[in-house]
């Protein structure tokens, strides 16, 4: 079952307007929650971060929040999502095509549950990234829809034989291409700043606090390229794919080529946040 504005239906009833300006303009915010055990995993950093997205584009929420999150709960239950994500977007509305605001238009809002288990495997073995020039706009802190460099950038990785991109600015790394980036150099964890450079991850923010509590020291201050290729440990972050290792860059091995006993500390503290499956 997907949810259409306050609806639950099938797939094939969703009444997407092929004027929607999703379509036309990418002109839309998404969010992407995981679900643990049929939870919703830190509902809260999500909705804060929709909100900013809504705001910053000027596109009103259908909804309140505690509506919302009602409805995501419903359609988790409805689909009998345990382990998965559930995929949201907001539109600006269906309008004839023209950049202006539309004046009738109504957000449209959908949402659907898919079934996701652990990337167990990446988690434990690691992955390749290749550096890549990051093209995007200035406003990567918010969550739209705009995806097409993005998508580009990750198709560039599989092209060349890697699994990932690690994005720079002029030989200043800000993240990857669905995903936040951190090293480890010397013990100190690094990380882009959350600026309008970035998307401020959820799982960024989690891992960031794990590792306070763990009296990892954390600097979030932009590093290099050049940084990257001497780091002893590297690793990113994100709703699906969680902590994730990286053990090449470029074709050059990252510490040991191993993940890191840092890495390591951090899937683990994570790991421990995942409610656990209740007996059956
Ligand atoms: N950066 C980008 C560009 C993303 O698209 C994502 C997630 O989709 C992230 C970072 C990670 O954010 P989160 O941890 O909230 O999933």
């Amino acid at each position: 079952m997907y949810l259409f504005q306050n609806q639950f239906m099938p797939k094939e009833q969703v009444p997407i307007s092929p004027e929607d300006r999703g379509y036309y303009f990418g002109d839309g915010i998404y969010e992407v929650f995981r679900v643990y055990n049929g939870v919703i995993f830190e509902p809260d950093g999500h909705y804060r971060r929709l909100e900013k997205s809504a705001k910053d584009t000027r596109i009103a929420l259908p909804s309140s929040i505690s509506e919302l999150n009602g409805n995501l709960e419903e359609l988790i239950r409805l689909n009998e999502l345990t382990e998965g994500i559930v995929y949201m977007q907001i539109t600006r509305g269906a309008a004839p095509r023209s950049h202006p605001f539309p004046k009738q238009a109504e957000p449209v809002l959908m949402a659907y549950c898919s079934p996701m288990a652990r990337p167990l495997s990446t988690i434990e073995h690691g992955i390749r990234a290749i550096t890549m020039d990051d093209i995007r706009w200035l406003r990567c802190d918010l969550k739209t829809l705009n995806l097409l460099p993005n998508v580009m950038a990750k198709q560039h990785a599989l092209d060349q034989g890697a699994d990932e991109v690690i994005l720079h600015r002029s030989g200043t790394v800000t993240e990857c291409s669905a995903s936040n980036f951190m090293i480890v150099k010397e013990g100190v964890l690094h990380t882009h700043p959350a600026n309008h450079l970035i998307l401020h991850g959820i799982t960024r923010d989690v891992v960031l606090k794990l590792a306070r509590e763990l009296s990892i020291p954390v600097q979030e201050q932009p590093f290099t390229v050049e940084n990257v290729q001497q780091a002893d440990e590297a690793f990113l972050t994100s709703t699906t794919q969680e902590v994730t290792p990286i053990i090449q860059v470029d074709g050059q091995t990252i510490g040991t080529g191993a993940p890191g006993a840092i890495t390591v500390k951090l899937q683990q503290a994570f790991a421990q946040l995942i409610p656990a499956a209740s007996p059956s």
